[in-house]
């Protein structure tokens, strides 16, 4: 079993159609761990990621916008959206704006905006996004669950940041 301080919390938000459950289950097939890619009733999974000759197990919980988070007590957020869905991105920007001012949280955010590959439908633009994720604090990451494009990339920060926050250098 993993020690309890290899075992890591991610809640993932966003609004509905941006793609959050896709990502989960390419971050989740990516990893072929022959212990725990486990599936349950929502698209939540456990991944499995040796990373810097040290193995984590990552839980990825897709949650619903209007979950409480103080019960979860994750150790990262990741905020998605769609650059194809403008309205996505509002709503991205109000969940970022509650983790920092109504939660409060320090934890590592990453705001992901997804569907990249969507260039002929994209309604935000890259530089909207990197704007966002300054005002707010987070980290940035243009993503395409269909794709694959930085699918693995976000996983692996996410988990150097979480490793990070734990230990500042
Ligand atoms: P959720 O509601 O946030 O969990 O979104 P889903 O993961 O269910 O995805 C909603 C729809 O968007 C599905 O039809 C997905 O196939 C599609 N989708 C998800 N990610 C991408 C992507 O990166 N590019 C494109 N073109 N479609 C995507
Ligand atoms: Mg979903």
């Amino acid at each position: 079993l993993p020690s309890p301080s290899s075992y890591f919390r991610v809640v993932v938000l966003g609004a509905t159609g941006v793609g959050k459950s896709s990502l989960i289950g390419e971050m989740a097939g990516d990893t072929q761990s022959d212990t725990n890619d486990v599936t349950d009733d929502n698209d939540n999974v456990l991944v499995s990621v040796h990373l810097d000759d040290e193995e984590s197990t990552v839980e990825l919980i897709d949650c619903p916008v209007d979950t409480s988070m103080d019960a979860l007590r994750p150790d990262a957020f990741l905020v998605v959206y769609s650059v194809s869905d403008r309205k996505s991105y509002l709503t991205a920007a109000e969940v970022t704006r509650h983790l920092r001012y109504d939660l409060g949280t320090d934890r590592t955010v990453y705001l992901v905006a997804n569907k990249t590959d969507l260039r002929r439908q994209q309604r935000v633009t890259t530089k909207e996004g990197e704007q966002l994720a300054a005002k707010f604090d987070c980290r940035f990451l243009e993503t395409s669950a269909v794709l694959r494009m930085n699918v693995d990339t976000l996983l692996v920060r996410v988990l150097e940041n979480i490793r990070g926050q734990l230990s500042p250098p």
